[in-house]
């Protein structure tokens, strides 16, 4: 493994980073980082772009996917690191989750027109074959159409949920997602998990089902937690005996979050690494 900063978050073009795995493994090289983790939303497509692109930079790539859950009518997303990126149910979970995000995402497209010149082929022009489709691409849209300035100001108004246009997608719940991602031989650990927004977080019960599961962590370091409840999340860990992960939840452009803004240390990365079985992580 690589001395240098580690962050295990960060989205490409395979999902909704604006960079392709290349341009995001040399942007991790520039940043200085020693290890990356690539998490694009429910695909293992950019695994192998990346691991060429850091053979020989010095940099660790940790395979790795943000997946996406559904809890009641909030939308939770589980880490998944190190995985079988051919096991039969990540296969077909992440085809369905895929699936229903293109359809949903057609949907959601439908009701704008309605109210603005925004076509499925304007959607399509901002995403490459393949990729996990989501509001970030049709915020893309919205903005080469001159309707908003930003991604930002496309999910603070007419993407927002309360929009008048959201639609929700198919998603396994929590439970069932990191069961799924530790059958495959992965480590989970709940994404961004006390963000400030519309629903009640997880209850202890739910993560003590997660925990029966096999959770490993939560991320803590995150720029969308809120203060108290990373009080929380730190009690949680002490309850639950589980780990604490910083991470900077890179989208190229598509955000202002930075690489390595936050980071994760190595006796806990040394730890994912150990539990991790699907598959290993790529030292370049
Ligand atoms: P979706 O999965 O299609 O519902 O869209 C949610 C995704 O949009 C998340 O994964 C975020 O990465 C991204 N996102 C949410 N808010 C913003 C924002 N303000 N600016 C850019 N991207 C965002
Ligand atoms: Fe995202
Ligand atoms: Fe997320
Ligand atoms: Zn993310």
């Amino acid at each position: 493994m690589s001395d240098g900063p580690i962050d295990l978050h960060t989205h490409s073009s395979v999902s909704d980073g604006t960079e392709t795995p290349t341009q995001l493994v040399r942007a991790a090289v520039e940043a200085g980082l020693g290890t990356v983790a690539l998490t694009d939303h429910d695909s293992t497509a950019g695994w192998h772009e990346a691991f060429a692109a850091a053979a020989g930079t010095g940099l660790t790539v940790i395979p790795g996917m943000e997946l996406s859950t559904n809890w009641g009518p909030a939308s939770v997303h589980v880490l998944a690191y190190l995985f079988d990126p051919n096991n039969g149910d990540i296969v077909a979970e992440t085809a369905r989750i895929r699936d229903g995000r293109l359809h949903r995402a057609e949907q959601i497209v439908e009701r704008i027109a309605a109210d603005y010149d925004l076509t499925w082929d304007d959607v399509l022009a901002e995403s490459s074959d393949g990729t996990t489709l989501g509001r970030p691409h049709i915020a893309d849209a919205l903005v080469r159409k001159g309707f908003v300035p930003n991604r930002t100001a496309a999910f603070e108004s007419i993407l927002h949920w309360r929009g008048g246009y959201y639609v929700k997608y198919y998603a396994p719940s929590p439970v069932e997602g990191v069961r799924t991602i530790v059958a495959a031989g992965g480590v989970a650990v709940l994404a961004h998990p006390v963000t400030s927004n519309k629903y009640r977080p997880m209850d202890d019960t739910v993560i003590r089902q997660l925990v029966d599961v096999g959770l490993f962590g939560l991320e803590l370091d995150h720029r969308d937690n809120t203060v108290e409840g990373k009080v929380r999340l730190r009690t949680l860990a002490k309850k639950f005996g589980l780990e604490l992960t910083g991470s900077s939840d890179y989208h190229g452009e598509g955000k202002p979050n930075r690489l390595a803004e936050n980071t994760t240390s190595p006796e806990v990365l040394a730890k994912l690494v150990a539990r991790g079985t699907g598959s290993a992580p790529f030292v370049g």
